[in-house]
């Protein structure tokens, strides 16, 4: 089997996504980003070992390639690390929504902590309210580690056709039709739980970005290729 140039590049977007979200301190050594290739196949971040560390010193090389029952499939680019046990958020996903071409899972502290005790995750802040366009942003009510089909099948179900969803007590997801993107929703998920935490903590009831304006927002956004150029410089190794 011959390696695609594509699959190379993938590989250096899938790297570069893996040290955003370390440097960013939405992810250490827990949480993966993956994209899909094709029909068949995905890149995913490996799972961690005393070898495979941080998400900061993630390399092209270290990126898994998978079909979407979870099974390495190895190939000419692969290094040869292991998946992570919790492949199955992002094969299940990916079979329930075909639009997904990337999904981002974290354990990142202020998003998951909103999802622990339910507080809505409110579109309140400019750019970052995109994400929650949809409200409210969905919940899967269970902390265990999502090693089996079922378990990723019951992620993909409470995920529905929304851009991210809590894992309760656990993370979050993020998915969309780019690997930047699904990164960005994450950051700006984060950015926007903190807000809604500190509006909590203040007291008053804040003004919620009513539709049309988010939808307007929306329109004018320039591409996500500046933000994601902005957050893989402050990435570089
Ligand atoms: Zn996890």
């Amino acid at each position: 089997m011959t390696a695609s140039l594509d699959e190379r590049e993938q590989r250096d977007l899938l790297a570069t996504a893996c040290r955003i979200l370390g440097k960013l301190g939405l992810s250490d050594y827990l949480g993966h980003p993956s994209v899909r290739l094709d029909a068949e196949r995905v890149l995913i971040k490996p799972k961690h070992s005393p070898r495979v560390r941080g998400l900061q010193t993630m390399q092209a090389q270290d990126m898994v390639l998978i079909d979407l029952d979870g099974r390495r499939l190895g190939g000419p680019l692969d290094g040869g690390e292991e998946p992570p046990s919790e492949r199955f958020i992002h094969t299940e996903i990916y079979k329930a929504r075909p639009d997904v071409r990337a999904v981002v899972h974290t354990h990142q502290p202020m998003a998951t902590l909103l999802g622990i005790v339910g507080l809505d995750i409110l579109p309140l802040l400019h750019v970052e309210s995109s994400v929650v366009q949809q409200q409210p942003v969905p919940t899967f009510p269970c902390a265990e580690l999502v090693t089996t089909q079922a378990l990723g099948a019951g992620v993909a179900h409470a995920l529905g056709s929304h851009r991210v969803c809590h894992l309760q007590g656990h993370g979050i997801v993020s998915v969309a039709q780019t690997l930047q993107e699904a990164t960005l929703g994450a950051i700006h998920l984060e950015r926007l739980a903190e807000v809604n935490y500190k509006v909590a903590l203040l007291g008053r009831p804040p003004r919620v970005i009513p539709s049309p304006e988010l939808e307007s927002l929306q329109r004018h956004l320039a591409s996500p290729a500046g933000r994601w150029a902005y957050y893989a410089e402050l990435a570089t190794p």
